[in-house]
Formats: structure tokens, C-alpha cells, sequence
């Protein structure tokens, strides 16, 4: 992406989402919406094909050995089928929590009944390999474990790879939500072993919300007959439906699926997982930088910072008021997202969607420009939460 190309404002003059999805989509995208499909016609049959096939090679799957199963609803939809399917009534799952969506997998489990067990890091803190082959081999009832790849809810990166190497060492299965991550960062399975990891349609491969999916190793899908606590979330059910008929079992998106084929043409174009990883990087490193400059801080040092989403603490200075600070971004055409640290206060800025660093040197701008506004001369956190950072360097 050329530092001359920047991409349009959306055309209806709604502001660019700073958010982790939904998120900004390319005009094409939505227009793709303009046409009506019946769910049964072998024309919408295709698209769903296309879909699958092209997530599946995004996945790195060459042998043929995992089968991709979409699932109405939003992300969460996705998970809960995933663990209600994949998961055995009898089985056991480590749930690596740091953050929202580790927290609602552990949810999800209390709700499906499935015995679990949790590490939870609190707001950030990354678990590692180490701490999963503790948990594991003082457990050996423990069947699988549900690590997050990318924990929106702070921004952090999780070290996947060396918590699989632990999993795959004592002999349990990984299952990972990768719903923020996969599309602009590598998790292929040549890679990093997994029998299973869940996405959704609105994250960095661009598509409007309706639908996520599950990718899983057919052979644990096969095995999962009959686990399923819902009719409506048995993803082996949809899959054997879909595999049979080509269709989805129940009314599909058809809309959001005309979308996302579009939005898979797309990344390609870009340059498929490398690509988008790319510019969302060149995102991160522009807006990150030029938020330093202004005196911001992030949460995470550079190490675990993402280029899905980043954390910032608000400033100290009493003039800086978030919900003024964020009315300010959005006149300008900004729109950003609030933080979810229990402990300090903090905002988060999204890198992904269809944007590139001309825009993101503009949210940078209008960051300054809201600061002059409110009267805030120094955008320095509190101590407190500089206290807190310093927890992951030790
Ligand atoms: C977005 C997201 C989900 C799903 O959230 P929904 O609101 O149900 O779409 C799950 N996990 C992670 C890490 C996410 O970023």
C-alpha cells in the first residue's frame, strides 16, 4: 500500500470505525449486498463452497484433513457451538484467560455444563507455556485446553505456538479462538497444532456481522456426534447437512455471505494473511507512534502488542474526560472504542478494517486536536498505571 493511496472515506460519510468489529468494509463489500439469493439455489450453494474453500487454504490446510463449518450468529455463537460440540460431555477443559473473551469461554462452559478449570492473568498479563504444562500435568483430567490468539479486550498477541507445543506434549487437544487475529496473522496448521479454531466473518477479513465459523480436524468433528447441547449450535450436525446438501441447515445470511466472498476476493488481492498483517502493522506503528508523540501510553510494551488493537491509558490530567474526548473523535469522522481494564482507565484504538496509515495519521491529528480542545496539556498516565505495566516487564 503506496503512502499516496489512501483509502476513500466511506461514502456515506459515516466515520471510520476504530473498532475491532464491526469494523470499516470496502464500498464493494457492501454492495454486494444489493442483490437477493435463495438460500437453496445452487448459485448461493457455490458462494458457500467458494467460502469454505478459501478459509480452509487461508488455514494452511493442504492435505484435506479439517472441514470449515459456518454458524449463523455473531462470534460468540461460533465459540459456544465449538465447545458444545467438540468438547465430550465427560471431557475437561483449561480455559487461558486474560481478558473478556477468555472470561466468556469460561461463561460459555458454565452454561453447556462442561467441567473446567481456569488461568486467569487478570487484565493482560499473557499465560505462558510454562503455567499450561504446570496446570496440565497436575490435571490429567483435563481433555482440552481454550487459549484466545489475540485477547481483544486489551490488545495483547498470546503466545499460541508455545502453548500448543505443551498441549501436543501431553497429549490433550488445543481448541483456539482466533476470532480477532485469523486472516491478518499466520495460525496455519502446518504451523501450530490445533484440532480447532473459530473465527467470524466482521474481524480483519473485512465482512459485515452474521456468521463466524469453526475450521476443525475432521476426525474430531466426526467424533462429535451427539455432544451438542443445542439443536440450533451442533456444528457436526451443520456440517453433515452442508457436506450432504451444500446448504446450511437453517436460514443462512445469504447477504453477509455475498459480502464475505467479495471481502475474501479482496484479501487476496491484498495479498492474502501476509498482506493484511501487513498493513494492519503499518496501521499499528503510525497511529501507536503518533499517540506516543502526543504523550499517550500504551498498556503493553512492544513485545505483546498487536496489530489488531491497542490499549491506552487516559491521561491523568483531570481536564482529559473520556466521553468528551470520544465526541471530539467522531466529529471529526473517528470512531474509537472504550477500554475494559478493571483497575486504571484506558481507551483502545483499532487498527483493522479498511484503512490505511493516511488514516490513521488522521485519527492521530484529531487525538491532538481533541486534547487543545479539552485542555489537557499532558496526556501522561496516572502512576497507578504505570505500576500496573511495569507487572508485565518483571
Ligand atoms: C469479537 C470476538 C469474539 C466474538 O464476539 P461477538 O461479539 O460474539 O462477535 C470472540 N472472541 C474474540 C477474541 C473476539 O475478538
Amino acid at each position: 500500500m503506496s503512502e499516496t493511496e489512501t483509502f476513500p472515506r466511506p461514502r456515506l460519510g459515516e466515520p471510520f470505525l476504530l473498532t475491532p468489529g464491526p469494523l470499516t468494509t470496502a464500498y464493494e463489500v457492501k454492495e454486494a449486498m444489493l442483490c437477493d439469493w435463495g438460500s437453496w439455489d445452487g448459485d448461493f450453494r457455490a458462494m458457500t463452497a467458494e467460502v469454505n474453500r478459501r478459509l480452509l487454504a487461508m488455514a494452511g490446510d493442504s492435505t484435506g484433513e479439517f472441514a470449515c463449518v459456518p454458524m449463523q450468529g455473531s462470534g460468540s455463537f461460533a465459540v459456544e457451538a465449538m465447545l458444545g460440540t467438540l468438547v465430550p460431555k465427560d471431557g475437561k477443559v483449561l480455559v487461558l484467560a486474560n481478558g473478556a473473551y477468555g472470561q466468556r469461554a469460561a461463561q460459555t462452559l458454565r452454561y453447556l455444563g462442561r467441567d473446567h478449570v481456569v488461568i486467569d492473568k487478570g487484565d493482560y498479563l499473557p499465560p505462558l507455556g510454562t503455567e499450561v504444562a504446570a496446570a496440565l500435568d497436575a490435571d490429567p483430567a483435563i481433555s482440552h485446553v481454550m487459549a484466545i490468539h489475540c485477547e481483544t479486550s486489551s490488545g495483547i498477541l498470546n503466545p499460541v505456538e508455545e502453548i500448543s507445543q505443551e498441549v501436543y506434549a501431553r497429549g490433550r487437544k488445543l481448541l483456539v479462538d482466533s476470532m480477532s487475529a485469523f486472516g491478518a496473522i499466520p495460525i496455519e496448521t502446518g504451523r501450530i497444532r490445533y484440532e480447532a479454531i473459530v473465527a467470524s466473518a466482521n474481524k480483519c477479513i473485512e465482512g459485515v456481522p452474521g456468521f463466524g465459523f469453526v475450521i476443525a480436524r475432521k476426525s474430531e468433528l466426526h467424533a462429535s456426534q451427539g455432544n451438542s447441547h443445542s439443536l440450533a449450535l451442533d456444528l457436526h450436525a451443520q456440517w453433515q447437512y452442508m457436506e450432504q446438501t451444500g446448504q446450511w441447515r437453517y436460514t443462512p445470511p445469504t447477504h453477509v455471505v455475498a459480502a464475505f466472498l467479495k471481502a475474501l476476493e479482496i484479501h487476496e488481492a491484498e495479498g492474502g494473511v501476509a498482506g493484511r498483517g501487513a498493513r494492519y502493522t503499518a496501521n499499528r506503528d503510525v497511529m501507536v507512534g503518533g499517540m506516543r508523540a502526543l504523550g499517550f501510553e500504551a498498556l503493553l510494551s512492544d513485545k505483546w502488542l498487536s496489530p489488531i488493537i491497542v490499549t491506552f491509558f487516559s491521561p491523568a490530567d483531570p481536564a482529559f474526560e473520556f466521553a468528551r474526548f470520544y465526541d471530539l473523535m467522531k466529529a471529526e469522522g473517528f470512531v474509537i472504542y472504550p477500554g475494559k481494564l478493571t483497575v486504571v482507565d484506558s481507551f483502545r484504538i483499532g487498527c483493522i478494517g479498511r484503512m490505511d496509515t493516511a488514516v490513521m495519521r488522521g485519527v492521530v491529528d484529531a487525538a491532538g486536536r481533541a486534547l487543545s480542545a479539552m485542555g489537557v496539556t499532558d496526556a501522561s498516565p496516572p502512576a497507578r498505571a504505570l505500576e500496573e505495566r511495569a507487572k508485565l516487564a518483571a
